[in-house]
């Protein structure tokens, strides 16, 4: 292989590793928001557990209102009831008491369930706060990671250029390297490759003409892709 086309291959292999630690680079931060992505159904989760709560207590609230109400009628008839000489009223307040006391029995049969209610939503309230924890420490773990993948990533590449300035300024031909950069570029990291003993170009994998074949066996010249104009070596 000639001696410029071996810098130049060993130029792509650094061109090569720095391409693929910028794509990895650009690819953490999309990573690390989609862990933190995972954390949406768990919040969501947490959100309705605290909600369906927060309704059944409202519910006890009120129902301990309407139990107020009726006890203060109770309280109210039954003076009513103590200041009457009327034998008639007196039965009819009665009536009136044991009415509302019912009531007051059924809501407070009423409260006793809600409160039970109010016992199970405690507990999924706390079982969705205990899931959301634990995939929130998944996560924490997972952005953690990601993190320090980055910083490792970001040393290599810093060592990837300066091995890359070190290869270029091994070669001395500025526009061998123009045309090595451009076709990089072109051929999405295959600037420099092998042609096949089928005289196939390993970039297109178009077939060369017999010449510029043999011209890539001698290395008389630099031998390129007839078809996609990659430079070839045997
Ligand atoms: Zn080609």
């Amino acid at each position: 292989m000639r001696d410029d086309v071996k810098k130049l291959l060993s130029l792509q292999e650094t061109d090569q590793s720095i391409q693929s630690l910028q794509a990895e680079l650009e690819k953490i931060p999309q990573l690390q928001e989609a862990a933190k992505a995972q954390l949406a159904n768990d919040t969501a989760a947490v959100a309705q557990a605290k909600a369906d709560f927060q309704a059944n207590e409202v519910e006890i609230k009120n129902l301990e209102l309407d139990i107020g109400t009726r006890k203060n009628s109770v309280d109210r008839l039954k003076n009513q009831q103590f200041e009457t000489k009327k034998n008639e009223e007196y039965t009819k307040l009665g009536e009136e008491v044991i009415r509302y006391e019912e009531q007051i029995d059924e809501l407070e049969t009423r409260e006793l369930e809600l409160m039970e209610i109010a016992d199970e939503r405690r507990q999924q309230m706390a079982e969705a706060e205990a899931a959301l924890a634990k995939t929130q420490s998944f996560v924490d773990q997972e952005i953690a990671d990601l993190a320090a993948r980055a910083t490792q990533r970001e040393a290599e590449l810093a060592e990837s250029q300066k091995t890359r300035e070190e290869k270029v300024g091994a070669i001395d031909d500025e526009e061998l390297i123009d045309t090595y950069t451009r076709l990089f570029n072109k051929r999405e990291g295959n600037a420099i490759v092998q042609v096949t003993e089928q005289k196939s170009c390993k970039s297109c994998h178009v077939q060369v003409t017999p010449a510029t074949y043999a011209l890539a066996q001698s290395g008389a010249a630099i031998s390129h892709c007839d078809n996609c104009g990659a430079i070839l070596f045997p």
